[in-house]
């Protein structure tokens, strides 16, 4: 069953028309990553799928089910983990207390896994979320997300204000999830390595859809490359 189809969304925000005529899928196995220029429409396009911001009209299909019309608890309930922008942890609860938040779902994921995979956490599972560094905010964003052992998980960019170095690293563990059969949709303004990992994108320009198509393709055009890094 494919993981995600979202078909004509129509999103509002009031009075202000946002997305218009987003289409998109995500197949099974997939990184798919969505890129485009601040204020584009990449996280209303998220929050559109997850039941946050509701579409005026389209459809969202999640594993072959109508979800359009969902709440984001009934979405995440069909398997869908959400990584919003800015991270969202508490900042007052300690790390471990931060993984007990979620409800977790059956899977290969659970605290133990989390910590051997983000052996950082595990040295600082006593210290508050406001103690962390941005990449380990990051890191427990994605870990807390994991705990519901999604089919599919939503990323708003993660790499945001993080170093090189760590932006490989939540790169990588993006990849092995998607090697563990965890379908992806990215958000990002990291053009070229978020293409580097993804099979295919989509780039959104004023709220409609603007290319789709390989990822590689897309890496190699290097003027709209440099246009859309430039725009970043
Ligand atoms: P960014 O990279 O800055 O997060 P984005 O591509 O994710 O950009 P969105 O956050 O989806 O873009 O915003 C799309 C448009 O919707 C922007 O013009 C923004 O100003 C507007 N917008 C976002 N949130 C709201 C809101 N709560 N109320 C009204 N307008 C909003």
């Amino acid at each position: 069953m494919m993981p995600l189809k979202v078909e004509g969304l129509q999103t509002f925000y009031g009075k202000s028309h946002i997305l218009h005529n987003v289409g998109l899928t995500v197949n099974e196995g997939e990184i798919v990553v969505l890129l485009g220029r601040n204020g584009a429409g990449k996280t209303t396009t998220l929050r559109s799928i997850m039941g946050l911001t509701p579409p005026r009209d389209g459809h969202v299909k999640l594993f072959g089910i109508d979800a359009t019309r969902m709440s984001p608890y009934q979405v995440a309930g069909l398997g869908v983990g959400y990584v919003p922008e800015g991270r969202k942890i508490f900042a007052n609860l300690t790390v471990e207390d931060n993984l007990r938040v979620p409800v977790a779902r059956p899977g290969p994921w659970d605290t133990k896994r989390v910590f051997q995979t983000f052996p950082r956490l595990a040295e600082r599972r006593d210290n508050r979320g406001r103690q962390l560094s941005g990449g380990e905010q990051e890191m427990l964003s994605i870990a807390r997300a994991l705990l519901l052992n999604p089919k599919l998980l939503l990323l708003d960019e993660p790499s945001q204000g993080l170093a090189p170095l760590i932006v490989k690293e939540v790169f990588q563990i993006i990849q092995t999830m998607r090697k563990e059969g965890i379908s992806v949709l990215l958000v990002e303004q990291n053009v070229r390595v978020s293409l580097g990992i993804a099979d295919r994108a989509y780039v959104l320009d004023d709220g409609a859809i603007i290319y789709n198509g390989s990822a590689a393709e897309l890496a190699n055009d290097e003027e709209r490359v440099r246009s859309m890094a430039g725009a970043s």
